[in-house]
């Protein structure tokens, strides 16, 4: 049921390795550098900025960048970082080391409240929530005097006394950078770095893969504000002086901007894109007034021809596709985990079930059960409530009456990630796979899902792998899911969902817009999945697939069921002939 245990441990050492080597190296590169940085104040100051600025838009990477939620504050979380260091050190005489934890952690206090500002808004409403936010602290940072000096800021800001020399205080702030970029760049391809993608690519197939949505915006927002806060913090002590208007709205702007030209998707292009933006203008400088056009110019062409930042633009012409992970063998998919036990237990009891849109009663008082082992198919004229159905079970719609049960457990009132964890997985009508992850990491998602077995790394990978070697698509796992067919991107869903070994696994009409040749190959696919005992409720409209496979059939018509029986009965009752094949069935 596990590969061969010699194998996670070399690939839990090999992840467990990725990146540290070249992050040793960055950081010996960090110290020279701060060594051999010329002597001119104007010099260090440009770099200092420069280094600060890009710990705080590294945040701006992990909460849009990476889970896809607007944050037009970060200069606000920035300065929030620099004033709790000024304060404290100034006025309260806490050594700085203590007060810049103070300020990451005040910072990320904030970003979590602000996150919670995303459990309902979305899109433009909470970039206009974290606008208010951003223009709230400066009105404070202005307008409370006794805390903030208000207007003419603080002075007089002391760095640590070991690194009280420009140098060493510049080696301090580009160490900071280089594991801020460390860490980034490893949560990206770690387990809530995927979760975070997955929010951002679809939310609702992030639910129903068992991720909670909205934890995960909050911890994006407290990451981002923590880094913020770091950057604030080091830049108080690079400059010994702050005031309000260092922080405005403008200045998140600014950051916004580094991060998208550089490319958000990566604390490389946040690196980037700060660096280019703050030292282009000094650059351009001898251009005299015209100075700010070129600049503004060389902004946008960056961004009209590289959409997607240049780091973006040079991994996809630059970058070299990793090859597959643990090549040979993997382990079989452990669907046989799943027991086939004699007496065909229920797995899914569904009754009464009703949900209304308004005046439409799409659902209509259904019940029947799903027991184990069955190939169990939910077939209808379209509009009949199918997929209505599907998204009442896992919890994308609230029913509006009737219960469901999975197993022993009711699910009434759970939310969709909740009913993933006690062991239901899906696919989609309309396919919702990660289109900015590989057909690998997809599929990850779905071997994390919670209540799995799969749990170290490596047993996720070689669960995922698993998945993708059922479904006949291994030697795709690095490509950018979005470059597959679709229909391979359906074997992905299908896959994706296989990975995390439910013990019901739900397909809304999965040969949906496949051709007759991978129709048939569904077909193939689940027998397979049937003859391995797994427990399948399938919507379908070929009836062709639907004889191969199911060996019970459930009719919706109008939202109420109307036959639920063994397939030879279901196709010769006389009022499902008249509803959904609407002649006698020929033979
Ligand atoms: P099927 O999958 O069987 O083709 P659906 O479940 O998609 O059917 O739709 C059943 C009925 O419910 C249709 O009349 C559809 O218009 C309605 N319906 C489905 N989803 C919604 C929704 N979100 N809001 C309003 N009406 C909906
Ligand atoms: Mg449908």
């Amino acid at each position: 049921m596990r590969a061969s245990p010699a194998r996670p441990v070399l690939l839990q050492a090999a992840l467990w390795w990725r990146g540290l080597p070249a992050t040793a190296l960055a950081l010996i590169g960090a110290c020279i550098l701060a060594a051999i940085a010329p002597d001119q104040n104007y010099y260090l100051n440009v770099v200092m900025q420069a280094v600060t600025y890009a710990i705080g838009v590294a945040g701006l990477v992990v909460v849009l960048g990476y889970c896809g939620q607007i944050s037009l504050t970060q200069a606000g979380f920035f300065g929030m970082g620099a004033y709790v260091l000024a304060i404290l050190t100034v006025h309260q005489g806490v050594p700085f080391f203590l007060a810049a934890l103070a300020a990451m952690a005040i910072c990320g206090l904030f970003g979590l409240l602000l996150g919670f500002a995303s459990l309902r808004l979305g899109g433009h409403y909470l970039a206009m929530v974290t606008i208010s936010f951003q223009v709230i602290l400066t009105l404070v940072l202005t307008n409370w005097i006794g805390l903030t000096g208000g207007p003419d800021g603080v002075s007089g800001i002391p760095r640590p006394a070991l690194l009280a020399g420009t140098h060493l205080y510049l080696g301090f702030c580009l160490v900071m950078l280089v594991l801020t970029v460390f860490y980034t760049w490893r949560l990206k391809t770690g387990r809530l770095g995927r979760a975070m993608q997955a929010v951002r690519d679809n939310e609702l197939a992030a639910g129903t893969c068992g991720i909670n949505i909205f934890r995960t915006k909050v911890i994006s927002f407290g990451i981002s504000a923590v880094l913020g806060g770091l950057g604030g913090a080091l830049f108080a002590g690079a400059f010994s002086y702050v005031s309000p208007d260092q922080f405005t709205f403008d200045e998140s702007i600014v950051m916004l901007t580094m991060a998208l030209l550089g490319g958000v998707q990566s604390p490389f292009g946040a690196v980037l894109g700060t660096f280019t933006l703050i030292i282009l203008p000094e650059w351009l400088r001898f251009l005299k007034q015209a100075y700010l056009a070129v600049y503004g110019a060389a902004v946008i062409l960056i961004m009209i021809f590289m959409p997607e930042g240049v780091w973006g633009w040079a991994s996809v012409r630059f970058g070299r596709m990793p090859g597959t992970p643990g090549e040979g063998a993997v382990a079989p998919l452990p669907l046989f985990a799943v027991q086939q036990s004699e007496d065909a237990a229920p797995v899914l009891q569904v009754t009464d079930l009703a949900m209304h849109f308004g005046g439409v009663k799409a659902l209509d008082g259904v019940s029947f059960t799903v027991r184990r082992g069955a190939a169990h198919a939910l077939i209808g004229p379209n509009g009949s409530g199918k997929t209505t159905f599907l998204n009442v079970i896992s919890g994308l719609y609230r029913a509006t009456s009737g219960s469901v049960r999975l197993g022993n457990a009711t699910l009434d009132g759970l939310a969709a990630h909740e009913r993933t964890r006690l062991g239901m997985t899906r696919t989609y009508q309309n396919i919702r796979v990660f289109r900015g992850m590989s057909v690998l990491e997809n599929v990850m998602i779905g071997a994390e899902r919670p209540g799995n077995d799969a749990r170290t790394a490596p047993e996720v990978m070689a669960r995922a792998l698993a998945a993708l070697d059922f479904v006949g698509l291994r030697a795709e796992a690095m490509q950018p899911v979005g470059a597959l067919p679709y229909g391979h991107q359906r074997y992905v869903e299908i896959a994706r969902a296989l990975a995390g070994s439910p013990d019901l696994l739900l397909l809304d009409e999965p040969a949906a817009g496949l051709n007759s040749t991978e129709k048939q190959e569904l077909s193939q696919l689940l027998c397979r999945l049937k003859g391995h005992g797994l427990t399948i409720l399938v919507i379908e409209h070929d009836m062709k697939l639907i004889e191969a496979v199911a060996d019970h059939i459930t009719v919706l018509n109008f939202g109420k069921c109307i036959a639920d029986d063994t397939p030879r009965a279901v196709l010769s009752h006389p009022d499902v002939i008249a509803a959904y094949l609407g002649e006698p069935q020929a033979a």
